[in-house]
């Protein structure tokens, strides 16, 4: 059953779909509790915000790094932010990453929009 997902903010429709949302108990390093994360979204209907932080962070030890990767997700007609892009989605390659240490962040890594629960407005379609 597909679900439409809609700003909380303003109820405008955020073109979201269940097809790219990925699995409830999948794994992320930087975490998923309260969220939902899609492999995909529009880009039309956001604005994007980045977030340039260097700090050094290990969160397991296949994912490390200096600089953490993060961009603010926001909804286009009304500017509340409903969530963040993080860089921690499936690996890319089975590259044996930075300085052969093990993989970390430097391997190329498939975006992951993670959306807050509490921001969207989650109505099933019948
Ligand atoms: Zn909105």
């Amino acid at each position: 059953m597909a679900s439409i997902y809609s700003c909380k903010e303003c109820g405008a429709d955020l073109n979201l779909h269940t097809i790219h949302l990925f699995p409830p108990d999948y794994y992320f390093e930087a975490g998923n509790k309260g969220s939902l994360s899609f492999a995909m979204i529009d880009s039309s209907k956001f604005n994007f915000q980045k977030e340039n932080k260097f700090v050094p962070f290990f969160e397991t030890v296949n994912y490390w790094g200096i600089h953490r990767n993060r961009t603010k997700l926001k909804c286009k007609s009304c500017g509340f932010r409903v969530g963040y892009v993080y860089d921690d989605g499936p690996p890319m390659t089975d590259h044996p990453g930075q300085f052969h240490m093990g993989p970390s962040q430097v391997i190329p890594r498939a975006p992951r929009y993670r959306f807050k629960t509490k921001a969207l407005k989650i109505t099933s379609e019948t």
